[in-house]
């Protein structure tokens, strides 16, 4: 905005749609906006909210432009949010007002939470009193505006004494502001006392915090070694300080525990934010956190887009998790943009880890990252005992998973009473049907993919777009009936196997396909912890971050199953998994166990698990990353061409690369028709654009795509910055 003393009449607005920058809008006489005011704008026939921006508008005469509707009385998003929005749209290359739109998700938030009808004490006294009415005149006359229902709890009486009371005069109404969705966390309310180990760490952060700067720790240290603990240390230093502080996690929709266990430390639970947040909540949470009222959110990495005004802490928790990568519309890995927020935000930015990627363990060796070590269990828990079972040498009984070694260790550990999980990372039954008699392979209309059955549901699903349909009795190709045949185990199908083999025990199967949703997940977890349940079959589910006291075998049905994909992390992701998931085992010093089903009992992934040397598997992994120039010491980026037939998505796909412009260290391959050829109905072809550290790859895909002839029909291109995906 100038900065001249006449209110400016046009400013550039982002609006939530997918152009190159703000539009202009003119300001009514008497209307203030500054930039990171939110404001209803009219676009095209719709009216919509939009952030005003910085900068000059474009030199237009502002009578031919259209008028801001109205500002909301919201809080203006401030100058670091503004930095951060740009910042993300120029590095994953999407436009500002999409990444924006994140920004905006909880639109009835612009309005303030209305106040609540209450009742306010009078003074006059009814002639008649009562114990009942003497008891909510005490509370009453103290001064407070009271909500209806809240005084009758409060004095223990029914409403119709409170209404009896309001009738005689002795009320009126008063307003009241909402309710805070959470209460204020206090740090001092019950400190962990810590090991030695971990209050050196924890210094270590509350120093960080102190020293109002940017900066990244990595915290590394085993499952169970009090990660959490060290860096609710942090929190509570940035709220002493008056600052908010953000937890980022994996899978929060999961983690009533972790919930609790800060409830148990800060007297108050944090704000929680994810998509299975109910709407009124979203709101509510987004308001409260833009007026500063909420001091702490755990959250999804959409978190990350929440208004805060006086953010001065993350923590990424399991920094190492995949599911950090969006891969819809603004791709982005929220670790990294959580550590350019921090940055932005000349705040200290916390990773945390047991088993960190590759790409924060090489940023600590290298010194951009400060590395803080917890190198052992909490109260000497010994990490629990991994072997391999070859299953060359053991295999499963025919039309069985499960090897005689891994059914002999559950049974010992049922015998002992203890807890036993099954992990196998695939849902539903069976990953793929065919008939016998003519081969027929059961695959997904729209993409190509093999459909999954699912025994529970009666169905065949697609595991990317979601089409499913009914499993019928006979071949769709060859008509013969009852010849169709599952091959291969997904959870229901191991289930199954142990409810025939240990017919007593009491046995959960945990998915995401769990019929209740989210908060029956939470229940069973609960169960679970509880010790209602003596064999767990789940997927990565289970793996994320529960304390399951009495689970004492962790056995992995496939651990070969991440391995075969072409994946450059695929060894990483193996190892970082099947690290996490035995990590269940033997939390609370029970002597514990972990089996790894496989074929490949000589991969660097089963010997590093076993031998449990993860520095030898790190050094080996980082060395070849090293000499493939892949990531972090290289740069990669998918350039993803789809459409609804194969030549045209093909044909752009050549258009692109005979753009690429010449630039020396910027290298492309293919196009080649990507592993998913086909998703939900569109062809798909990839480009790789790989680079060196230092390579300018966003300068590059962007002459790319604007010197390629413009998409046309239903192609379109879609740019993934350090894809974490390769299909
Ligand atoms: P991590 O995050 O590294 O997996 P946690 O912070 O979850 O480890 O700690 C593992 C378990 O040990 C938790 O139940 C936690 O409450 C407990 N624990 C860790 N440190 C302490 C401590 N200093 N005092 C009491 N309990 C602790
Ligand atoms: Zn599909």
């Amino acid at each position: 905005m100038k900065a001249d003393s006449t209110e400016p009449r046009a400013v550039p607005v982002l609006v939530p749609m997918p152009a190159d920058r703000p539009f202009s809008y003119a300001v009514p006489d008497g209307m203030q906006v500054r930039p990171g005011s939110i404001v209803r704008i009219p676009l095209g026939p719709r009216e919509v909210a939009g952030i005003v921006w910085d900068g000059a508008c474009d030199a237009i005469d502002p009578d031919k432009l259209r008028l801001i509707s109205e500002v909301f009385d919201c809080p203006p998003i401030d100058a670091d949010m503004r930095r951060f929005v740009d910042w993300v749209s120029s590095y994953t290359l999407s436009p500002p007002g999409i990444v924006a739109r994140m920004l905006l998700r909880a639109p009835e938030a612009f309005d303030p939470e209305p106040f609540v009808e209450g009742l306010q004490y009078t003074g006059n006294r009814p002639e008649r009193m009562t114990a009942a009415r003497t008891r909510i005149l005490e509370l009453a006359s103290e001064g407070m505006a009271w909500s209806r229902s809240g005084l009758a709890h409060a004095a223990g009486v029914s409403l119709t004494v409170v209404d009896g009371l309001k009738a005689q005069g002795a009320f009126e109404t008063a307003w009241i502001p909402p309710r805070p969705v959470v209460a204020p966390p206090d740090p001092s309310y019950a400190p962990t006392l810590l090991t030695g180990d971990q209050q050196a760490a924890a210094d270590g952060l509350r120093a960080a915090v102190a020293a109002d700067a940017f900066g990244v720790t990595l915290i590394d240290g085993v499952t169970g070694s009090g990660k959490t603990e060290v860096y609710f240390e942090a929190v509570a230093a940035a709220v002493e300080k008056g600052r908010q502080a953000l937890i980022l996690l994996p899978e929060i929709a999961l983690t009533q525990a972790f919930l609790d266990r800060f409830q148990d430390r800060f007297g108050a639970k944090p704000a929680e934010w994810h998509s299975d947040l109910p709407p009124r909540m979203r709101e509510k949470v987004w308001r409260q956190v833009a007026e500063g009222r909420v001091r702490v959110v755990a959250g999804a990495r959409s978190a990350l887009f929440l208004p805060f005004p006086e953010l001065g802490l993350i923590v990424v928790d399991e920094e190492h998790d995949p599911a950090y990568k969006q891969e819809d519309r603004v791709f982005y890995h929220a670790r990294d943009m959580a550590v350019v927020r921090g940055r932005i935000g000349r705040f200290p930015v916390v990773l945390a880890s047991a088993t960190p990627s590759v790409e924060s363990r090489v940023n600590a060796d290298q010194g951009r990252y400060r590395r803080l070590d917890l190198p052992g269990r909490f109260a000497d828990a010994a990490l629990p005992d991994l072997a391999a079972i070859d299953l060359r040498r053991a295999p499963p009984q025919r039309g069985t998973f499960l090897s005689p070694n891994l059914v002999s260790a559950v049974r010992e550990t049922l015998e002992r009473g203890e807890q036993s999980l099954l992990f196998l990372n695939r849902r539903g039954y069976a990953p793929l049907t065919l008939c016998r008699s003519c081969g027929h392979r059961f695959q997904c209309r729209n993409c190509s993919t093999w459909l999954v059955e699912h025994r529970f549901r009666g169905q065949l699903v697609c595991h990317h777009c979601g089409h499913h349909e009914r499993k019928p009795d006979s071949c769709p190709e060859c008509g013969t009936v009852d010849h169709l045949v599952a091959c291969g185990p997904g959870v229901e199908r191991i289930a199954d196997e142990v409810v025939t083999t240990f017919p007593d025990a009491r046995t959960i199967v945990l998915s995401s396909d769990i019929i209740g949703g989210v908060r029956r997940l939470r229940l069973e977890l609960e169960a679970i912890a509880k010790g209602d349940a003596d064999i767990v079959i789940g997927t990565q589910l289970v793996a994320k971050g529960h304390n399951f006291p009495n689970m004492t075998l962790v056995g992995v049905v496939d651990a070969d199953l991440g391995l075969a994909n072409g994946d450059p992390r695929a060894a990483e992701r193996t190892f970082q998994l099947l690290s996490q998931v035995t990590g269940r085992a033997g939390r609370t010093g029970k002597r514990s166990r972990g089996l790894l089903q496989t074929y490949q009992p000589d991969h660097p992934v089963m010997r590093a698990l076993v031998s449990g040397d993860a520095e030898a598997f790190y050094a080996r992994e980082i060395a070849e990353r090293e000499r493939a120039g892949l990531p972090p010491f290289g740069r990669l980026a998918g350039v993803i061409v789809s459409a609804l037939t194969r030549a045209d998505a093909e044909s752009h796909a050549r258009e692109l690369r005979r753009a690429a412009p010449a630039i020396g260290d910027i290298r492309v391959l293919g196009p080649a028709e990507a592993p998913l050829a086909l998703l939900g109905g569109r062809h798909r072809f990839r480009l790789l654009v790989h680079g060196e550290r230092r390579s300018d790859i966003q300068t590059f895909i962007r002459r790319m795509v604007t010197e390629a002839p413009r998409p046309r029909g239903t192609v379109r291109v879609q740019v993934d910055i350090d894809p974490q995906s390769f299909l």
